[in-house]
């Protein structure tokens, strides 16, 4: 078997195994215009008399602001990570980039989630640009999101291109709905875990992963 058919094996594996969420087509979403409108139509639900003077660009600038804080539908994390191997001469300790900062939005409440991510890999032979971790982060980021799914699709993402004998991702946020409505915990995170391959199997790699986490913060 050559090295490409055992790449592409992994590649068909991984798209049974990560949640493949629909993204809608651009021919099928809705004009800025109708966005506008609903931007209107919210407003006045709430209240406000869309006709005063500091509110008049408000739905254009919403539904700009949306493309920016939703950006990550239209992007793709396998083709940002699909392209930066690096063969490295025999460095196989694990790489890790930490205090990755990201602004998210909650899938149910649609108001912003906080955090930090970390995430760590061990290689097998290969690399990546260490930006395009961050990158990766900041795709699944910029669309609706658990924090939950958030974390497995870095870690299964990274896990399919690279493949590398192990991914961890690490994500505290502070979710505004917690923060702004209902129960108000402010200043409340929440932790989640993601681990595929060493990570996953073995205990040891898992605990040099948080101590490197600590590594220069006690
Ligand atoms: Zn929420």
């Amino acid at each position: 078997m050559t090295k490409e058919e055992i790449g592409m094996d992994a590649i068909l594996e991984s798209l049974k195994k990560v949640e493949t969420r629909k993204i809608l087509a651009k021919e099928d979403r809705p004009s800025r215009a109708e966005a506008e409108d609903a931007v209107r139509t919210l407003m006045k639900w709430v209240g406000e008399d869309i006709e005063r003077e500091g509110l008049v660009d408000t739905p254009k600038r919403v539904a700009k602001a949306y493309l920016e804080l939703f950006g990550g539908y239209d992007l793709d994390a396998e083709d940002v990570l699909g392209r930066t191997f690096e063969e490295v001469g025999g460095y196989d300790d694990m790489v890790l980039v930490r205090d990755i900062p990201f602004h998210s939005h909650c899938e149910h409440h649609m108001v912003p989630i906080i955090g930090m991510a970390h995430v760590a890999y061990l290689p097998d032979g290969r690399v990546l640009g260490l930006s395009k971790i961050a990158r990766t982060v900041d795709i699944f980021a910029k669309r609706l999101q658990t924090q939950e799914n958030m974390t497995a699709q870095i870690a299964h993402t990274i896990t399919d291109a690279l493949e590398p004998r192990g991914v961890a991702v690490m994500i505290e946020a502070e979710h505004m709905c917690m923060a702004m409505r209902g129960i108000k915990k402010q200043g409340s995170t929440t932790v989640t875990t993601a681990y595929t391959g060493a990570f996953h199997d073995n205990p040891a790699e898992q605990q040099n992963f948080f101590s490197m986490l600590r590594m220069g913060k006690e």
